[in-house]
This record gives structure tokens, C-alpha cells and sequence, in this order.
């Protein structure tokens, strides 16, 4: 595996962003911790401190919740027509296009990924959502309701839709701009107000993104955004009794802990957890696009993707080719920080995801797997870890049953698809799927099969800010992107009178 060293130099405003101890927003206003705590926050590709960020905790949310709840209950938000509140999220959108680079810099210094992979995705993918929340501002309607119940009388019943109200939104590290923007674009089109705290790894983006959200003339405490420790922060703001909804993305073991919380007061919850996804070949596949599109479905962002394809199912008669095809591409793919030009696979986001990662493997070894490819630390500095593919396991292996969240695929063999179904449904997630088959019929047969929110066919990873998904199981509660997000930020309100 090569090495690269073709440094991107450093943009001018990103020094200058990261020398300086990063404050939270709150009411319109940066300010530093009521503890006055700070938290240092790493470059994954050397493990050196990157910049510091004031640590939120308790007193900074009850803070942040109040200002929210002001701008909701007697702001000037509230009042403004729908098309002046897409006109700012669109604005917001324009901002960030103009900031792309520094974004994607930042982005990329901060959670590891390859500069290239945050200017193409990342970015555009966070300006898309926000113009497409943007687009929806002037389309939440109601229904007018014919009743038939009334002994003849007539009566007109229609059904408003409202904002929730206050919104908490507690996002990770893997897409924390990605993750940032689809949580605020639909809270804000609707007319919600938001408490968001970005993962404690990745707090950069979500903070310049607040810098923004002010140029952009959000009135003050619409957006507040306190970055801080999952244990603290994050669990005041589930627990919190003026929060009116919590959005999470995470973990499912977090998001379990997220629904005790929401508990207290019955704040309705949405999540987006963990995946263990499976990717099917059959024999009868396109086998030069199945070999690909399995590779790129498990390396991409290193892995660290909640829909990575991370079971391979290959039918048994292409099983070594499609193994072959996969190590050749991994055992050429170039690791490196993602500041360098060449880098297609850059550091895990951090230190404590690198021993998970390694931890599995180191699992996977001791319960009979082997690597085909790869299977270990890359260097000794950063947090890198090599493409690896997972021959001789089987669905009783923890490696098989458990999201690594890393580089890692484990592949297996099947015989035909009643054995293949059983296997690839038997988790206790749902998060996506995809079959490789050239019998459309097939195909759509499997799709209706598989327990997931996606299903690809013929493709991988394909998302889109209209498509909505969400898991089944213990993948989630509710479906994000599309305009089904919309109902998460929504209360529904019937109105009824008689008219004789
Ligand atoms: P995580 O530990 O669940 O953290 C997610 C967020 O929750 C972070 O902001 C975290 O704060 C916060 N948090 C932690 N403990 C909390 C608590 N007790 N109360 C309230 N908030 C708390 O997940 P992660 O390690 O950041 O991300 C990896 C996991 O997220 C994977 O399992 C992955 O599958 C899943 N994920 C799912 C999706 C999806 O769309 N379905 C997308 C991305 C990731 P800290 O940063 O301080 O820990
Ligand atoms: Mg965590």
C-alpha cells in the first residue's frame, strides 16, 4: 500500500479558525462555558491538537433551551411568512457554497476523511439538503376532512400542520457537516427552534456553520449550538423538560439511553442508529460492477458509515473471484491524511475508534477469521487502519453480528436465496441492503424481503436529500431526508366547526 505526500496547503482563514479557542452560540451570542471549561478537539491524521472548544455541560444547555424556547414561544421566528423563512435557509445554503473550501478543510483536518471525499460529498451533499428544506418552507399544507358522523349536521374540519417547537438534535462524528445541516434544514423550514450539539470528536464545522446562520440574519436564539460531552451535555438536552423533540443520530446503545431520557417528559424522539447492512452478489451479478460497488461500499469514509455494506453475501460459485476482485482493490487503495491530493483512504476519526476497530479484529482472529487483505494498524502515527477483508467467518462471530464502524468487511457464502434471506435478515438491525442480480424479478423479490429502510439494486450507497431513510428494528424510529422529515419537526391539528 502506497504512501502519499503531496501536502494540500492549509487555507489562510482555517489557520486562523483553529488558533483561537472556539465559543458556543447561545441566544445569538458566542459565549464561553458557564464553567469556563474548554475541551481540545484533534486532527486524526497526526493525533495533535487541532483547537480548543469551550465544553457545554448542564447550565450552558438550561441556557441554550431558554433562549429557544424564548425564540419559539414569543420571538419574531414564529411570524415570519414561510417564504421568508426558506429565504434564509436558502441563504444559508448560498453562504456555505461560498465557504465551500474552508468547509471541506476544516471537515477534513477535524474528522480525517480525504480532502477530495469532503469537496465532493460532504459539501455539495450539505448545501442540497438545506436548499432542498429550503424548497419545502412554502409547501407544508393541511387537509380539509369531509366528516360523515354528525346526525346530518355540517361541519367544517380541516388539519393544520405546526411546528413541534423546541428541537434538540444530537449528531455524530462520521458526516458532522452532513449530519448538521439535514437535522437543521427541515427544523428550521418548518419553523422549529434548535439546541444542536455536534459530536465531542468533530465540533469545527457545526460551529462555523453558527457564524453563518448569524451572517445569514437567523434572529438571535433560533439556532443555538453548544458543543460539549455526550454524558453531559447531550444527556441534559434529551432529559431536558422544555425540549418539545429530540432528534438523534448515533448509536443504538446511545439512542436506547436517548428514549429513557425523553421519557421524564414525553418529548417525541426520532432516531437514526447503527447498521450491520448486507450487500448480496449472486452469481448471475454484472461481476464487474458488483466488485467495485462492494469495495466502495465498506471503504468509503473509512467505514465509518451507518449503511456501510458491511456483510458481504457472494453465491458460492463467484465467491473467490468476487473476494479476489475486492483485496485487489483494497490492497491498492492509498492511505495517507487526507490533506494530500492522492489519499483515497484517510485516519479513523479517532483514537478510541481505532482500538474498536482493532479490538474487533483482534476478535475476529480469535474466533477462526482470517484477513484476505489488509487486517491491522497503518503506522504508528494517526489513527489509520488498513482495508480489510474478513474470509472464514460465519454469522455466529461477533465481527459478523456487530457494527465495527471501521474498514472492515466480513464476506460469506450462500447456497440460494431462501438461505441467503434468512442470513441476511438474521440481525438486529435494518438499516439498508443491496443485491447484485441481473433477473430484475429476483431483485425485486429480495427487496421486498429484506427488513431495511433502503434497499439498492444494482448500485451501493446511493442517497439522496428526496429519498427518505430510516431504519426498521433497532436501526431507528422514524425516516430522515425526503419529505417524510417533515413530520418528525410537525404536529398535526384538526380544526373543527359547524357551517349550519
Ligand atoms: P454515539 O456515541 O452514539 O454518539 C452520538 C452522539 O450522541 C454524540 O454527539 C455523543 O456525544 C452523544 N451522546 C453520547 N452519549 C450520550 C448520552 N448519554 N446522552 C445524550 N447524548 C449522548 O455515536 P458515535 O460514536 O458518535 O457514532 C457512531 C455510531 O453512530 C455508530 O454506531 C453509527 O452506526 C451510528 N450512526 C448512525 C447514523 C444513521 O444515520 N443511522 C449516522 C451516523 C452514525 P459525544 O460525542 O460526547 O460522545
Ligand atoms: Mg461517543
Amino acid at each position: 500500500m502506497a504512501t502519499t505526500t503531496q501536502a494540500i496547503p492549509v487555507d489562510e482563514n482555517v489557520s486562523k479558525y483553529v488558533a483561537k479557542a472556539r465559543p458556543m452560540l447561545i441566544n445569538g451570542k458566542w459565549v464561553n462555558a458557564a464553567s469556563g471549561k474548554t475541551f481540545p478537539t484533534y486532527n486524526p491524521a497526526t493525533g495533535e491538537i487541532l483547537a480548543h472548544v469551550v465544553e457545554g455541560d448542564r447550565e450552558d444547555i438550561d441556557r441554550a433551551v431558554a433562549a429557544a424556547r424564548t425564540a419559539f414561544d414569543k420571538g419574531p421566528w414564529r411570524k415570519l411568512s414561510p417564504s421568508e423563512r426558506a429565504r434564509l435557509v436558502w441563504k444559508l445554503a448560498d453562504l456555505l457554497e461560498k465557504h465551500a473550501e474552508e468547509f471541506a478543510q476544516l471537515e477534513c483536518l477535524n474528522q480525517g476523511k480525504p480532502l477530495t471525499l469532503a469537496r465532493v460529498a460532504d459539501i455539495p451533499v450539505s448545501i442540497d439538503q438545506l436548499r432542498y428544506y429550503a424548497g419545502w418552507a412554502t409547501k407544508i399544507e393541511g387537509n380539509t376532512i369531509p366528516l360523515s358522523m354528525q346526525g346530518g349536521g355540517k361541519f367544517l374540519a380541516y388539519t393544520l400542520r405546526e411546528p413541534i417547537g423546541v428541537v434538540g438534535q444530537i449528531i455524530p462524528w462520521n458526516f458532522p457537516l452532513i449530519m448538521a445541516t439535514l437535522k437543521l434544514g427541515p427544523a428550521l423550514a418548518v419553523g422549529c427552534t434548535v439546541v444542536l450539539k455536534p459530536a465531542e470528536q468533530t465540533p469545527l464545522t457545526a460551529l462555523r456553520l453558527g457564524e453563518l446562520i448569524q451572517e445569514a440574519g437567523f434572529p438571535e436564539g433560533v439556532v443555538n449550538i453548544v458543543p460539549g460531552y455526550g454524558e453531559t451535555a447531550g444527556a441534559a438536552l434529551a432529559a431536558h423538560p422544555h425540549v418539545d423533540k429530540i432528534a438523534f443520530t448515533g448509536s443504538t446503545e446511545v439512542g436506547k439511553l436517548i428514549v429513557h431520557a425523553a421519557a421524564g417528559n414525553l418529548k417525541k424522539v426520532s432516531l437514526e442508529l447503527g447498521g450491520k447492512s448486507p450487500n448480496i452478489v449472486f452469481q448471475d451479478a454484472e461481476i464487474d460492477s458488483a466488485i467495485p460497488g462492494a469495495a466502495n461500499a465498506i471503504f468509503f469514509n473509512q467505514g465509518q458509515v451507518c449503511c456501510a455494506g458491511s456483510r458481504l453475501y457472494v453465491e458460492d460459485k463467484q465467491f473467490d473471484k468476487v473476494v479476489d476482485g475486492v483485496s485487489q482493490i483494497a490492497s491498492k487503495l492509498r492511505i495517507g491524511p487526507g490533506m494530500e491530493s492522492t489519499t483515497q483512504i484517510g485516519p479513523l476519526v479517532s483514537e478510541e475508534q481505532l482500538n474498536r476497530v482493532c479490538g474487533y479484529l483482534e476478535s475476529g482472529y480469535s474466533e477462526g477469521a482470517r484477513a484476505a487483505v489488509g487486517g491491522k494498524r497503518h503506522g504508528a502515527k494517526g489513527y489509520f487502519v488498513e482495508p480489510t477483508i474478513l474470509v472464514n467467518t460465519n454469522e455466529k462471530m461477533k465481527v459478523v453480528r456487530e457494527e465495527i464502524f471501521g474498514p472492515v468487511v466480513t464476506v460469506m457464502p450462500f447456497q440460494d436465496l431462501d438461505d441467503l434471506v434468512g442470513k441476511a435478515n438474521d440481525t438486529p438491525y435494518g438499516l439498508a441492503a443491496a443485491v447484485w442480480t441481473r433477473d430484475i424479478k429476483k431483485a425485486h423479490h429480495i427487496a421486498a424481503e429484506l427488513r431495511a429502510g433502503t434497499v439498492w439494486i444494482n448500485c451501493y450507497g446511493v442517497l439522496d436529500s428526496a429519498m427518505p431513510f430510516g431504519g426498521y428494528k433497532q436501526s431507528g424510529w422514524g425516516r430522515e431526508m425526503g419529505h417524510q422529515m417533515l413530520e418528525l419537526y410537525t404536529e398535526v391539528k384538526s380544526v373543527c366547526t359547524p357551517i349550519s
